[in-house]
């Protein structure tokens, strides 16, 4: 079936141009002004911007966290995302210590395919670094697994400063690339420790345990690692003004580092931990929501194109029952939120709409710069001749309110409740197929594997 897009404006991060889309055996055939009607199914995009798909590169669905299990799965979780025009994303895959990397994507499969209603990748989260983890890179590779992740805190999942720097030599060899989780955990741990002591048992207490400089002091550590293990690396979910500028020094150093960062640091504040009750509890996730001010030179470096990707660190725990199990201690209340199916819009809203970003840099901020730096790219992240048929029919001109009431997120909260937005899918194709209307998902289970290549150091 051949379906033909009319009347949109492309945007892409280099321009932005009116043309009509030809979508034909899931691929974009043609992509040129008055293309003709005959034989096509037709959508008239007049009004409307048309995205290459959004990829969301850091998602957590069907975790379990080692006392619970997040709220979404890959079936509510994509669902979700494809209704925002999320029509992609990479999941972490996480090995159990002891275990195998085949293991984990394995089960990783498991739970995703079937159930996906987007494409899904996964990244492999590398938690138990040894000589049978180093001999398993090679096949991730083959397996389409070209990105790996390491963290820096959480004591069931970090490695050391010596495993990483070993994991990164081998990373590098492969031509893949490595995340880092940037929190130093001793330190967090310590500080967790003493406010515990003291009776601060409160979800304010959380973000006081993990400070700015917790995360500026293990940036800077990654950035040396690499620089020892001489390869580019990737920071995950930055939120801070000081791990920013240790970043950017890195670069002025001649080394290659990729930002990742996420709406919440860009929309939401600290000011929230101090909520009556324990409503400051839907906000508990690391790293923790930060100062106005961290906020504002987050905006400041993604206008200058310092900040090379937006995702969502989407990992929902429900208010009851959930985030509750840390009623009576901060440090007991499951670290996450909800974010996959509003990070287009809440970009668009407070980036696009603002002035604060162009939607060319918001084309490359949610969508092609993530495709080409975890090997997806050009059948993903952009609208081209050969490229997935991934296209959203963005309306620049909508106006709603964010409402748990009505998301597809199986959440029982959004941390962005009542927010009046701008922008809003009004359909999404993934793959030629059209897959929601009016923010409605109408088709849903098309998501399939996308097996990666090595990464584009860009
Ligand atoms: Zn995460």
């Amino acid at each position: 079936m051949k379906t033909l897009i009319k009347n949109g404006k492309v945007v892409t991060p280099q321009n932005s141009f009116f043309a009509d889309l030809l979508l034909e055996d899931g691929k974009i055939t043609a992509v040129e002004a008055n293309l003709p009607e005959e034989g096509c199914q037709v959508y008239d995009a007049s009004g409307c911007l048309l995205f290459p798909g959004f990829i969301d590169a850091h998602t957590h669905l069907d975790m379990d966290n080692g006392v619970t299990v997040t709220a979404d799965n890959f079936y509510t979780g994509t669902r979700a995302a494809i209704a925002g025009g999320t029509t992609c994303l990479l999941d972490f895959a996480t090995q159990d210590k002891g275990d195998t990397l085949q293991n984990a994507l394995k089960v990783w499969h498991k739970k995703a395919d079937g159930n996906s209603s987007c494409d899904y990748g996964f990244h492999m989260a590398i938690t138990d670094w040894n000589s049978r983890t180093q001999a398993e890179i090679g096949e991730m590779v083959k397996a389409g697994v070209t990105s790996f992740k390491f963290y820096l805190a959480y004591d069931a999942l970090r490695v050391t400063d010596g495993e990483l720097y070993q994991a990164l030599k081998r990373i590098g060899e492969v031509h893949g690339i490595a995340g880092v989780h940037c929190e130093n955990g001793d330190l967090v741990n310590e500080l967790i420790r003493e406010n515990r002591e003291q009776g601060n048992l409160s979800p304010k207490y959380h973000p006081l345990s993990r400070p700015d400089y917790v995360e500026a002091e293990a940036i800077a550590r990654f950035c040396y690692i690499a620089e020892a293990a001489n390869v580019p690396i990737h920071i995950v979910h930055l939120s801070t003004a000081a791990g920013l500028e240790e970043a950017k020094r890195a670069r002025a150093r001649g080394q290659k580092v990729y930002i990742e960062s996420c709406p919440q640091y860009f929309t939401l504040d600290d000011h929230l931990y101090n909520l009556p009750g324990f409503e400051g509890a839907k906000y508990v996730c690391s790293p923790p929501l930060r100062s106005v001010q961290d906020q504002q030179a987050l905006w400041n470096a993604l206008g200058k194109g310092q900040i090379d990707s937006i995702s969502t660190d989407h990992c929902s725990f429900c208010q009851k029952g959930q985030k509750e199990l840390g009623l009576e201690d901060f440090s007991k209340i499951p670290n996450g939120m909800p974010g996959i199916e509003h990070r287009p819009v809440m970009m668009y809203t407070y980036g696009v709409a603002q002035g604060r970003m162009t939607e060319n840099q918001m084309a490359g901020l949610l969508s092609e710069n993530a495709a080409r730096l975890f090997g997806m790219y050009p059948q993903k992240g952009t609208i081209a001749v050969g490229s997935d048929g991934d296209i959203v029919v963005w309306d620049p001109k909508a106006h709603w309110t964010i409402s748990a009431k009505e998301m597809e997120q199986r959440v029982d909260y959004t941390p962005y409740e009542g927010v009046q937005v701008i922008g809003r899918p009004k359909a999404v194709f993934l793959r030629g197929k059209q897959v929601v209307e009016d923010g409605k998902v109408i088709l849903e289970g098309q998501g399939t594997y996308i097996h990666r290549k090595e990464s584009e150091y860009f």
